[in-house]
């Protein structure tokens, strides 16, 4: 069965318990939207309180990370069954920035998958070249190599995301173009479905990340192959957030 689109925004280390408020002041009820899931994944910190404040609005949480373990020793870290108590409904596993500043990421990548889909949590997996990868034309080398963990191994009844998010494109103000993203969708597309059967391809959602604004995502939406989007940086404005919103309503 089709999924709704997914708009999800990733805070990152920003946002605080003003921001919640302000989301609550100027982002509208948008409880009434058909086939759309809003998400918005804040700090550990935040995610009680942005659970409670955005359950009302109809926006849904959900966490940046989790850990690749249940519980133990770990000073610091926080369980995918803490994000759990604390409301959330998603985990975004192997955004490019833990990649590149935690050294032990891409080894502990399946790991956190299966801690997210232990306590029901649905994982959105990030992959995505880097700018030297894109100019040796080995996007799609890169791109297998980063899946094949998840393909191996069975994620057969499993809902999960994967999110595109070239590297270059993330903060950049750079986004793919409106072909690269529908190819490289595709390819992803492709790849999962060599996996699985035709029911889990179609059901599991491939969505893009890398400097979607406002003034860029109308064209973004309209791809036949894009099932939503992840921002940064434009998910901070609940103008900017709700305006992206609406372009999705529209399509
Ligand atoms: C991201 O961090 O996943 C992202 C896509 O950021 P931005 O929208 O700011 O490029």
């Amino acid at each position: 069965m089709p999924h709704d689109k997914l708009i999800a925004g990733n805070w990152k280390m920003n946002g605080d318990i003003k921001l919640i408020e302000e989301f609550v002041k100027k982002f509208p009820n948008i409880k009434s939207f058909q086939n759309i899931e809003v998400l918005i994944c804040p700090s550990f910190p935040y995610l009680g309180q942005a659970f409670e404040a955005f359950k009302r609005l109809g926006i849904k949480v959900g966490a940046q990370d989790c850990h690749y373990k249940t519980n133990g020793a770990y000073t610091g870290d926080v369980s995918s069954k803490m994000i759990r108590d604390l409301g959330a409904s998603y985990i975004i596993i192997g955004h490019s920035e833990r990649r590149d500043n935690y050294q032990s990421e891409d080894s502990h990548i399946f790991e956190k998958v299966k801690r997210a889909i232990d306590e029901n949590l649905t994982p959105i997996i990030c992959v995505g070249e880097n700018l030297a990868e894109r100019q040796n034309n080995d996007t799609e080398a890169v791109l297998k190599n980063q899946l094949k963990i998840f393909l191996k191994n069975d994620l057969k009844e499993v809902d999960f995301v994967v999110a595109y998010e070239p590297k270059w494109a993330i903060g950049s103000g750079q986004v793919a173009s409106l072909p690269e993203i529908s190819k490289t969708h595709s390819l992803i597309r492709e790849i999962i479905s060599q996996a699985f059967n035709m029911e889990i391809e179609r059901s599991s959602r491939i969505i893009y990340g890398g400097s979607v604004k406002p003034d860029n995502s109308e064209k973004i939406l309209k791809l036949e192959e894009v099932d939503g989007v992840l921002i940064g940086g434009a998910s901070l404005d609940p103008q900017d957030f709700f305006s992206i919103v609406k372009e999705f309503k529209k399509v």
